[in-house]
């Protein structure tokens, strides 16, 4: 077990057998922390999920410098990066809580309580895919820039504007912690066609 009270799995493993857990990690148990070499991974939940549907409530900044927090931001990261995603929010790995990970220019970023400040009137087409929603891809218009208020993860707040991908990634990230995906807003399916 770990401090956490979670049994530990895929501990002393291979990349190889941390994937292949992270592939069944929705099989084993929501609340499972997969671990192995220095890579701690969390389960991804995938639709249909009850959790992924339900809005995220406000994360507890009190709680930010906490040793248990920042480590949990680093296993999020981690998690979002192993499965080659671009950006992650809580909910997916079962907290329902408002946490983002964007992969921005200067590498991943976490965002606590990220909100729209601004956002331009001009829309783009962007096509997605989700960690939640494996093997499906998809048209969705979004804003073309943003400016989003967050606190980072030194507690600091922090406004920041966003544009082409990583103006996307924000979008599709923050509609996470109110339940919304991306298959909610699709104009059309890029793959599998014809869904
Ligand atoms: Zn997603």
């Amino acid at each position: 077990m770990d401090e956490n009270g979670f049994p530990l799995l895929g501990q002393g493993g291979d990349e190889r057998d941390g994937q292949i857990l992270l592939k069944n990690a929705n099989l084993i148990h929501s609340a499972t922390i997969l671990r192995y070499t220095t890579v701690t991974m969390l389960p991804i939940l995938r639709e249909p999920n009850p959790t992924l549907r339900q809005p995220s409530a406000p994360f507890d900044l009190q709680t930010l410098l906490q040793p248990e927090t920042q480590t949990w931001l680093d296993e999020l990261t981690e998690t979002m990066q192993v499965a080659d995603g671009i950006g992650i929010a809580a909910p997916q790995t079962g907290t329902n809580k408002r946490v983002i990970i964007v992969q921005t220019g200067e590498g991943p970023k976490a965002f606590m309580n990220p909100k729209f400040f601004s956002a331009s009137l001009r829309k783009v087409e962007s096509e997605e895919g989700c960690l939640s929603v494996p093997g499906v891809y998809g048209i969705v218009k979004r804003h073309k820039s943003v400016k989003v208020k967050a606190v980072d993860r030194e507690g600091k707040k922090i406004m920041l504007k966003a544009d082409g991908l990583e103006a996307i990634i924000f979008q599709h990230e923050i509609d996470h912690l109110d339940g919304v995906l991306f298959i909610d807003k699709v104009e059309r399916y890029t793959h599998p066609s014809r869904l």
